[in-house]
C-alpha cells in the first residue's frame, strides 16, 4: 500500500558553514526518501535552518554584520548543499521565516491553554553550544558533554517553564512500546533510563537580554523570548503551515508517517521533549526517530564549534558528489561514529567503483559490442539459468529482498552490500560462461547480465542518482520507472570507464 512519509533532517544552526557531519544526515535521509518514492510511496522531505539561536547572534557581533544579514548569508550557503550533493528533498524551512514563528506562537498558545507553561525563578548550568542546560553530574571535569572545551555557565532568571514532569509516565510508555519507534535499539535503551531518572519541567523562554535581543517573543510578554529548542523542534510542523491552517499540514503531519533523522547528541530534544509539547497539544506523534552517530576525523568529531572541518564544497571539487553519498552510506555503520578518512575514500572508489560496478559495466557494455550488439531481454529468462546453485532470478530476489529490509532498517551499509554482492555475482558469471568464447551463447548470457545489471542500477539510484542515470540512458532504458523494459530490445556499444582510476 502506497503510503504517505514526511522526512525531516535536523536544522542545524547556521552561525559557521556546513560540516561533513551534516552532509551524512542529510544523504542518509535523501537516500530513505528516494528509497520510499522508488517503493512507489509519496514523500515530503524536509530541511532548513536554525536561525534563532544565541550562537547566531555571537558570531554575527564577532564579524561586525547585523545578525539578519549574517544569517541570510549562511543560510544560503546550507541552501546551496542541495546542488552540491543531488539532494531531493522538497522544502527548506527558515526559522526567521514568518511561516514559521505563527507556528510556534500558535502552539506555545495550545501548550498555554492547557495549564502546561508557568513561570518561575530558575538557576542552573548552561551551554551556549548547545542551547541547554546540564545538571552538574552530567558535565566531564566541569566541561560540556557535548563541547569538550566549553563550560556551561551559571544563569539566574526568571523564565517560563514547559511541566515535563506531567508526560513523564506517557513519555516512558510511548517509548518503551515502540509507539514512537527509535533506531536503534540502544539508543531506545538510552533514552528509557534517562527517562527512568526522572523528568524535569524545562524552561522554554530566556530573557531579552540573554537571548541577545534575538529570535522569537514570548505573546503578552515583552521581555521574554521563546527558547530556542522549543522553536526550532516547531519547525517540523510549522513548515507545514500549521500557523496558517494549510493543508499540508493535514497530509503529511496528521496523515503521515513521520520520520526524523537526527544525530545522536539531540536526541533527548526529539524523543522526550517534542513528543511531550505534541502530547501537550493534542497533536500526532513521530512515528520513527532514526539517530545516527557522529562522523570524526582521526577521534575528533566534525563540527563546528571544534577544530576537525572538512569543507563539503572542497570536498566535492575533488571528487564526485556521488562518490561521496556512496562512500558516506557505503562505509559507515549508520548507529555508531565513524572516522572519515581519506585513505578509505580512495580505497573504497578503487576497489568498489572502479574495479567493482565501472568494471563490470564496461566489461557488458565491451561483450556486446565485441560479440552481439543488439539484446533481446525478452526472449531470455533469469528463472531458467542455474548459476551456483540456485536460478539467477532467486539469486537476485534474494538480494534484493536483503537490500528492501536493510532499507527499511535504516541500515544503509547493507543496503549498498547487497547491491555489490550482485555485482560480484556478474564478475563471476562472466568468467563462467565466457562468452568470447561461446559465441552462439553471447545473447543469452548478455541478456541475462543485463537484466541483472539494470535492477542493480534501479536500486543504486537513492544512493547515486546521478549516475544511475547515467548508466540507464547509456542502455537506452531512460528512467527505469515501470521496470518494463524486460520487453525490449538493447543495444550494446562500448562506454568511457565510469569511474576513472585514481591511483594511476
Ligand atoms: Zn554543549
Amino acid at each position: 500500500m502506497p503510503q504517505r512519509y514526511f522526512c525531516t533532517t535536523a536544522l542545524p544552526y547556521v552561525n559557521a558553514s556546513p560540516h561533513l557531519g551534516f552532509v551524512l544526515e542529510l544523504v542518509q535521509t535523501d537516500a530513505y526518501a528516494r528509497f520510499l518514492r522508488l517503493k512507489g510511496h509519496k514523500v515530503y522531505y524536509l530541511t532548513g535552518a536554525d536561525e534563532n539561536s544565541l550562537k547566531n547572534v555571537l558570531t554575527a557581533k564577532e564579524k561586525g554584520l547585523p545578525v539578519q544579514e549574517f544569517v541570510n548569508q549562511n543560510a544560503e550557503r546550507f541552501r546551496h548543499l542541495k546542488e552540491a550533493f543531488h539532494l531531493s528533498y522538497d522544502d527548506f524551512i527558515r526559522t526567521t521565516e514568518e511561516r514559521h514563528k505563527k507556528g510556534v506562537l500558535k502552539l506555545w498558545q495550545k501548550i498555554f491553554d492547557q495549564g502546561d507553561i508557568y513561570k518561575k525563578n530558575y538557576e542552573g548550568l548552561y551551554c551556549i553550544g548547545c542551547e541547554a542546560f546540564y545538571k552538574e553530574n552530567e558535565l566531564i571535569n566541569g566541561f560540556c558533554p557535548e563541547h569538550k572545551n566549553t563550560k556551561p555557565i551559571v544563569v539566574k532568571e526568571e523564565n517560563y517553564f514547559f511541566k515535563l514532569s506531567r508526560y513523564q509516565k506517557e513519555i516512558e510508555q510511548i517509548i518503551a512500546n515502540d509507539k514512537i519507534k527509535i533506531v536503534p535499539e540502544f539508543r531506545k535503551n538510552e533514552i528509557l533510563n534517562f527517562i527512568k531518572q526522572g523528568l524535569e519541567d524545562f524552561s522554554i523562554s530566556r530573557s531579552q537580554e540573554r537571548a541577545g535581543n534575538w529570535g522569537i517573543r514570548v505573546p503578552n510578554d515583552e521581555n521574554q523570548i521563546i527558547y530556542v529548542w522549543f522553536d526550532a523542534l516547531t519547525n517540523y510542523i510549522s513548515a507545514l503551515g500549521y500557523g496558517e491552517n494549510s493543508s499540508l499540514f493535514t497530509q503529511w503531519w496528521e496523515e503521515g508517517e513521520v520520520i526524523h533523522f537526527i544525530g545522536k547528541g539531540i536526541s533527548r530534544f526529539h524523543a522526550i521533549y517534542w513528543p511531550a509539547m505534541l502530547l501537550s497539544a493534542g497533536l500526532p506523534l513521530p512515528q520513527t526517530i532514526f539517530i545516527h552517530g557522529y562522523l570524526t576525523i582521526t577521534g575528533e568529531k566534525i563540527s563546528k564549534s571544534q577544530g576537525a572541518i572538512i569543507d563539503p564544497f572542497e570536498l566535492v571539487k575533488t571528487y564526485d558528489p556521488e562518490v561521496i553519498r556512496y562512500f558516506l552510506l557505503r562505509e559507515f555503520s549508520p548507529f555508531e561514529d565513524g572516522d572519515f578518512s581519506f585513505n578509505r575514500l580512495n580505497e573504497r572508489y578503487t576497489s568498489d567503483l572502479s574495479l567493482g560496478l565501472g568494471n563490470l559495466i564496461s566489461r557488458i557494455m565491451s561483450l556486446g559490442d565485441n560479440y552481439h550488439r543488439a539484446i533481446n531481454l525478452a526472449s531470455n529468462s533469469l528463472a531458467v539459468e542455474n548459476f551456483e546453485g540456485q536460478t539467477l532470478m532467486s539469486h537476485l530476489q534474494n538480494k534484493l529482498q536483503n537490500y528492501d529490509q536493510a532499507f527499511y532498517e535504516f541500515r544503509f551499509n547493507d543496503a549498498v552490500a547487497s547491491l555489490w554482492e550482485l555485482v560480484s555475482l556478474l564478475d563471476k558469471y562472466i568468467t563462467f560462461t565466457k562468452p568470447w568464447v561461446k559465441i552462439e551463447q553471447a545473447e543469452t548470457v548478455l541478456a541475462n547480465l543485463v537484466l541483472i545489471l539494470v535492477e542493480i542500477i534501479y536500486h543504486l539510484q537513492p544512493i547515486m542518482p546521478e549516475i544511475s542515470r547515467r548508466v540507464l540512458e547509456d542502455l537506452q532504458l531512460g528512467a527505469v520507472v515501470d521496470r518494463t523494459y524486460d520487453k525490449q530490445t538493447i543495444f550494446l556499444k562500448k562506454i568511457s570507464p565510469l569511474f576513472p582510476r585514481r591511483d594511476k
